[in-house]
């Protein structure tokens, strides 16, 4: 029987999931949301392999933060220890998500930032999306998923950046992860990372010398919205 305690999680991550190829987000089973429960120190995460249509809540699998599976009788995602070292080291997040959305994607295959080109990334991100350099070989040889989750945390930690005030980033030759306070948060900044890596693309074909936004609009879109005056919602 499954354990009643974690039904909140597991129906959390299952809509989570279920949004992805709503959004476009993902093919087959490509993707993975999950969703913790900080005081009981588990998250629930998609099972590997079942194709999106035959998910349910009760298929989510419960691993705990150093990605041992606690209930559920599926085995978790191939990405689960990578969600995990997240949830161990970064308190303050409640949820992620990871794609291979298409422009994203394409970004971090090409081992690029997104640069910062106009108010839409800026209302979101006010630097550019960083991407974390590919993985050396002894971290690939050694514990591949794992070693993802350092690979997202050092990239951060390297370019003095917080967790809380970038949830999206971009690991080099693989493809996006973000994250959020919520399920709901982090589904957004997956669909909203697409979107700013697509409109990216397009500008820098439209012109390929077209610049950064200027400090004085980064800084004047990211204040509306999270500024002590905040006044945005569109
Ligand atoms: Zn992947």
């Amino acid at each position: 029987m499954k354990d009643a305690r974690f039904d909140q999680i597991r129906n959390d991550a299952y809509h989570g999931n279920m949004q992805l190829p709503q959004l476009g987000l993902v093919l087959f089973t490509f993707g993975n949301v999950s969703a913790a429960d900080r005081e009981a120190g588990v998250f629930a995460i998609k099972p590997s392999g079942v194709p999106y249509d035959q998910l349910s809540p009760e298929k989510m699998v419960i691993v705990d933060f150093d990605g041992k599976t606690v209930d559920g009788k599926l085995r978790p995602s191939s990405d689960t220890l990578t969600h995990a070292v997240l949830y161990k080291h970064w308190n303050d997040i409640g949820a992620i998500v990871h794609t291979h959305s298409t422009y994203a994607t394409a970004w971090a295959q090409a081992q690029t930032d997104i640069p910062i080109l106009g108010t839409t990334h800026a209302d979101h991100v006010t630097v550019d999306i960083p991407c974390a350099p590919p993985m050396d070989d002894t971290m690939i040889k050694g514990n591949y998923e794992h070693e993802t989750g350092f690979q997202i945390i050092n990239c951060l930690r390297e370019r003095k950046l917080s967790y809380t005030e970038v949830e999206m980033m971009l690991v080099g030759n693989h493809a996006p992860f973000t994250w959020g306070k919520t399920v709901e948060k982090a589904v957004y900044n997956s669909a909203v990372l697409e979107a700013i890596a697509q409109m990216a693309f397009i500008t820098k074909q439209v012109n390929p010398n077209a610049p950064r936004l200027k400090d004085s609009l980064i800084k004047k879109h990211y204040e509306r919205k999270h500024g002590p005056d905040s006044y945005y919602g569109q």
